[in-house]
């Protein structure tokens, strides 16, 4: 896969004014110096979505949302629906994030929902997964993995609608990454078990994300392993001048 995913995920971050700030700086990399080899996709909060979709249609930036309800639009106050994210243009849209699973108590077969939700209205999931430190500290990083596709994936098929990123939730927002070859061993399994439950065409093209204090001293490393196609990103993306050092970066790898 020659694509490399640059993801920004904003979570409850940035005023109006500095999201706006961003767009228009980012529009105007994206217009000049844009390489059709990174995938630019920020996942902004609800609230600029429409900033976003607006810069998107005038660059090649994509967007996504960060969450989705796992109903039907109706009486579910604060909630956002797959229908409303797909009248924006959203396109992708994140699942499972570890904090949604930690602090919204969201577990596998709510998510399983949400990704059939989203793909009902043509909006690619990117489905995170990930185990947390006592977890890998038990040798049982492989198996929560695993069970986790199992369990969101649950009576989905898959074919170029749907992502998945790697984040080892001791990772996120420490300042503590994977080495390569950590996640770059992860990488490989969740892609044989993809080959294994749906085909190897399904497994190779499926981009698969590293997401965990991914900064612009750790891209490269962790970009160049044979089954990381991207990352997801946090505190690194919400810096217009880290975050286009970085698809600089991917561009040249
Ligand atoms: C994330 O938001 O998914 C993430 C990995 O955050 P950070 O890069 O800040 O660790």
């Amino acid at each position: 896969m020659d694509k490399i995913y640059i993801a920004g995920n904003w979570k409850m971050n940035m005023t109006f004014s500095a999201a706006d700030d961003f767009f228009a700086q980012l529009a105007d990399y994206l217009n000049n110096n844009g390489s059709k080899k990174v995938e630019t996709l920020i996942f902004p909060p609800f609230t600029y979505l429409e900033l976003a979709t607006d810069t998107a249609e005038e660059t090649s930036l994509s967007i996504g949302a960060q969450n989705v309800s796992d109903h039907n639009n109706g009486a579910y106050t604060g909630e956002i629906s797959a229908d409303i994210l797909s009248s924006m243009n959203v396109e992708y849209c994140l699942v499972g994030h570890s904090e949604r699973r930690q602090y919204f108590k969201e577990d596998n077969s709510l998510l399983n929902k949400k990704i059939k939700k989203l793909r009902n209205f043509f909006i690619k999931p990117v489905l995170c997964v990930g185990e947390s430190l006592a977890e890998r500290e038990a040798g049982k990083a492989h198996e929560v993995v695993i069970k986790q596709l199992e369990k969101c994936l649950e009576g989905i098929e898959i074919d170029d609608d749907l992502l998945i990123a790697y984040e080892p939730v001791w990772a996120i927002g420490t300042g503590r990454t994977a080495t390569p070859q950590q996640a770059q061993e992860i990488h490989k399994m969740i892609r044989e078990w993809i080959a294994e439950k749906y085909d190897l065409k399904t497994a190779e093209n499926l981009p698969i994300l590293y997401g965990g204090s991914v900064k612009p001293s750790n891209l490269a490393e962790l970009m160049t392993q044979p089954d990381i196609n991207g990352g997801l990103i946090g505190g690194a993306s919400l810096d217009i001048e880290s975050y286009v050092e970085m698809l600089n970066m991917a561009s040249k790898i």
